[in-house]
């Protein structure tokens, strides 16, 4: 057998929660103007106060309401597959394992979080989120969710995604949501995430009937997408392996990575690795210290490695990996050494896609492509040494929205971005 499924009722009942598992209890976040730890009244304009709780709680385990798991079984458990035909084409001993996360609604793992962050704020009486989205796969994904519980939702997207890339915008309209580019305020300006992130930080703290919901970076996202790690930690059981020797993702604001890796924190042998674009840095050669989240200094300044707030990264296919700034949680772990970091050029990133596609059949979103590099690389590394290593990656989204890039690299028309 190749692919391992489980059945709906064992989609995991409870977040793991990795806090426990820190060598220290994370730093706090600051307030932007007192530079004080913020509280939870600091937070409660923006965040309903479940997930407050959940961003600084340290139980090992949060229950999930029986409502988002009833709608996490529309397509979780999702598969774990070996990559068989990879491994023959690469002749490596290395067994190679994907979880598939591109089987979601909105074709990525964000929806994993989309769902209840829309539950948690349908439940405490907000009818209206303001998000920002990138490519577009986060705004797709809660559109998706706030479709499910009446919700309006105003998602303010980077310009430069939002004039060439419109097939997202479309999904989010489908959806029900709207959709402004930004900056809204400079019509001659590409944007970013980080300005994205002020507009809509802006726009929820007017209205009391209007909440913001972050799709990646904090600790109650990555918290609630560790079901992949969860559920591929029993599929590898089910297919009668042992632990993984190493455990690969993508990170952008860290939230699939945290997903897939964090259940594995606990075991000391697995190595866990991040996987980044060498033309946005951030765990390999940005610095550790306190940052805002978003390019204006509205956001509370978080402990994390940053490229600096203002750092604007080139239009680099893979948008989600655009982000100045990581995980709070995810940086704590690298300055820590129980987790790795390497940054890949956009060349390799598209070559190693178009491999995986050859040999598996699935075309990838160019953010997941960063993960299946290193994984490749995992396995030829392991060519070497005669090692039969098991690698787990995440396949976190699919790229049929992104073919125009595969047609750029196709054609040879690829800029590798600087720094390659
Ligand atoms: C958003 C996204 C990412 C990057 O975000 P993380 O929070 O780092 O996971 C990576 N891959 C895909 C497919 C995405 O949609």
């Amino acid at each position: 057998m190749t692919r391992w499924t489980l059945p709906p009722d064992q989609i995991p009942g409870a977040w793991f929660n990795v806090v426990p598992h820190l060598s220290a209890p994370p730093q706090p976040p600051l307030h932007p103007g007192t530079r004080e730890p913020v509280g939870p009244d600091d937070l409660a304009p923006l965040f309903p106060m479940a997930l407050i709780g959940q961003e600084v709680s340290a139980e090992p385990w949060i229950d999930v309401p029986g409502e988002v798991l009833d709608i996490l079984r529309l397509w979780r458990p999702t598969p774990l597959v070996r990559a068989t035909r990879l491994e023959k084409a690469l002749g490596t001993p290395a067994r190679i394992y994907f979880k598939d996360e591109s089987v979601s609604p909105s074709g990525s793992h964000k929806t994993n979080t989309a769902v209840p962050q829309a539950f948690y704020n349908a439940r405490e009486g907000i009818t209206r989120l303001t998000t920002e989205t990138g490519a577009g796969q986060w705004g797709t994904a809660l559109a998706f969710a706030t479709a499910q519980f009446d919700l309006d939702l105003k998602v303010y997207m980077v310009r430069a995604s939002y004039d060439q890339k419109p097939y997202r915008r479309i999904a989010i309209e489908t959806w029900g949501g709207e959709v402004v580019p930004s900056p809204v305020d400079d019509p001659g300006h590409p944007g970013s995430l980080g300005s994205a992130i002020s507009d809509a930080v802006r726009d929820c703290a007017g209205r009391s009937d209007t909440h913001y919901s972050l799709g990646s970076v904090l600790n109650h996202v990555l918290l609630h997408q560790t079901v992949i790690g969860l559920e591929a930690k029993e599929q590898l059981g089910l297919a009668g392996e042992r632990l993984p020797d190493v455990v690969i993702a993508p990170c952008g604001g860290g939230s699939n990575l945290g997903g897939i890796a964090f259940p594995f924190v606990p075991d000391a042998g697995v190595r866990l690795l991040a996987v980044e674009p060498l033309s946005c840095p951030t765990l390999t050669q940005g610095e550790f210290g306190y940052d805002f989240g978003d390019v204006e200094g509205l956001t509370p300044l978080l402990p994390m490695y940053s490229l600096g707030r203002g750092f604007i990264p080139p239009s680099i296919h893979a948008g989600g990996l655009r982000y100045h700034g990581d995980s709070p949680l995810i940086s704590q772990l690298v300055r820590d050494g129980r987790m790795e970091a390497v940054a890949y050029p956009q060349g390799k990133v598209f070559e190693a896609a178009v491999q995986f596609a050859r040999a598996e059949g699935k075309i990838p979103a160019p953010e997941c492509a960063h993960g299946i590099r290193a994984a490749i690389d995992e396995a030829l590394a392991a060519k070497e040494t005669g090692e039969e290593k098991v690698i787990l990656f995440n396949y976190c989204g699919h790229g049929f929205l992104d073919l125009a890039a595969y047609d750029e690299y196709n054609h040879g028309r690829l800029p590798d971005e600087q720094g390659s």
